[in-house]
């Protein structure tokens, strides 16, 4: 698209967006579109380290984040306040977010909102299941001025956001190159989170002896291993892409995608309903 795009991303963890889709964010900063990034809690359960208090976690996560952020090039970046890592069960909680997300939508105007995919059934973090629900509901809803009229009241207009971009998913059906710089900017900006590397790579090794297994990671640092696993990602996403634009000629890119992020794009309302005589250009990234 030649427009200037204006992107929200709402994460639920501060790491979410470097590892779920850092290389296509990367990219969209470097092209120059505008990009704004909330954090809905501050990860104050983000370890497997008995020796790491809350507070320890929440102030490393802080310094990781803001490195990541700098490292794909987000400038404008925010986390938001009274939401708690892992106990956003209440309905007032969640009413209580959407109000908050329907009110960073009116604000920031944004084509596009990225969040997770509603339908991941076997997702296990309960904040990036609710974060589907709710940040697809205040997409949605931002445009009826019943909804929340007390913000129009202060100034706010509806706000018809145009499409949403859910990641991870488990289908797919937009796919974007990031071989090169983006991809370089992935794995740089998830090796900024080495908190977070440190509790998947103890995580895994903990799974694994329960399992019975004896994994010899010993000569691998966590950086290594998310290295690789982010390059084999982006391949295999890359091979998947090319199956389904096989299937899918019409928006499929001139090229073969080679190392790649993967989407479900929604869009909204009746526009969902008739997205597929859009131009080709709305329909890809
Ligand atoms: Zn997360």
């Amino acid at each position: 698209m030649e427009k200037r795009q204006r992107i929200l991303a709402i994460e639920a963890h501060p790491d979410d967006l470097a590892y779920f889709y850092g290389g296509y964010i990367a990219k969209m900063a470097a092209e120059g579109h505008d990009i704004r990034v909330l954090t809905i809690t501050n990860g104050d359960q983000s370890t497997c380290d008995p020796a790491l208090s809350s507070h320890d976690i929440v102030a490393i996560l802080k310094k990781e984040h803001a490195r990541a952020m700098e490292i794909v090039g987000v400038k404008d970046q925010r986390f938001l306040d009274g939401f708690t890592n892992h106990f956003m069960f209440s309905s007032e909680t969640q009413l209580k977010l959407r109000e908050v997300l329907i009110r960073e939508i009116r604000e920031y105007k944004p084509d596009t909102v990225i969040t997770f995919d509603i339908a991941d059934v076997f997702e296990e973090n309960p904040d990036h299941r609710l974060l589907a629900r709710v940040g697809l509901q205040a997409a949605s809803f931002a445009a009826y001025p019943l909804v929340h009229p007390e913000q129009l009241r202060q100034g706010l207009k509806p706000h018809f956001t145009g499409r949403m971009l859910l990641a991870p998913t488990k289908q797919p059906n937009v796919y974007i190159e990031i071989s090169g710089d983006p991809l370089e900017k992935k794995k740089a900006a998830g090796a900024a989170y080495k908190s977070q590397l440190d509790l998947m790579f103890s995580e895994l090794k903990y799974r694994a002896e329960t399992m019975g297994l004896k994994p010899d990671l010993d000569d691998l640092s966590p950086q290594d291993l998310w290295e690789s696993v982010c390059e084999s990602m982006a391949e295999e996403t890359a091979m998947a892409g090319n199956e389904y634009y096989a299937l899918h000629k019409d928006i499929a890119p001139r090229i073969k995608l080679m190392q790649a992020e993967a989407f479900r794009m929604q869009y909204l309302g009746a526009m969902e309903k008739i997205h597929e005589y859009l131009p080709k250009e709305y329909r890809i990234l």
